[in-house]
């Protein structure tokens, strides 16, 4: 680890000729580079089975956003914040992009509220009318609260398949 404390880089690089093929690396304090994994990402929310893609709002932005939230935190927490990481940082991102484990904790610090918070009761108000979308819902909340989340959306998981 650097004096910085960064340890690990992502890279993305969209091949046009092939194609625009898209390629994730990540580059670990001993600058060994591997293929980003996406299996992870895919037990928990299937978004785009086939593979990676960034620079707009969709559904392969948002497993890689998934992905590299993953080898960085908890599951929860990870689940938590992707699609706001999407929006801030992945859609954005053009044919080479690179961020650093440093920048995007340094993010996720200021997403996550561990006390319960009034932005955390607003978005509860708002969720019980069912006029918040998921994303920004799991977002605003405090740790308690999205906890209770992530069972009722178990339970209603649950609900559906039986
Ligand atoms: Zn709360």
């Amino acid at each position: 680890m650097n004096p910085d404390g960064e340890s690990i880089t992502y890279r993305g690089f969209r091949d046009k000729r092939r194609g625009g093929h898209t390629l994730v690396f990540r580059i670990d304090q001993h600058r060994t580079r591997t293929d980003l994994d996406p299996a992870a990402s895919l037990k928990i929310r299937n978004h785009s089975p086939d593979g990676f893609q960034w620079g707009y709002g969709g559904s392969g932005p948002a497993q890689l956003a998934l992905a590299i939230l993953l080898d960085l935190t908890d599951k929860n927490r990870a689940q938590r914040v992707y699609h706001d990481f999407k929006d801030k940082y992945v859609s954005h991102w053009g044919d080479k992009w690179e961020i650093t484990d440093t920048e995007i904790k340094a993010w996720m610090a200021k997403q996550v509220s561990l006390q319960c918070t009034e932005k955390c009761n607003a978005l509860q108000a708002l969720f019980a009318d069912g006029k918040v979308p998921e994303s920004e819902y799991m977002g605003g909340l405090c740790d308690v609260h999205f906890d209770e989340y992530l069972d009722r959306c178990k339970k209603e998981e649950e609900g559906v398949s039986e």
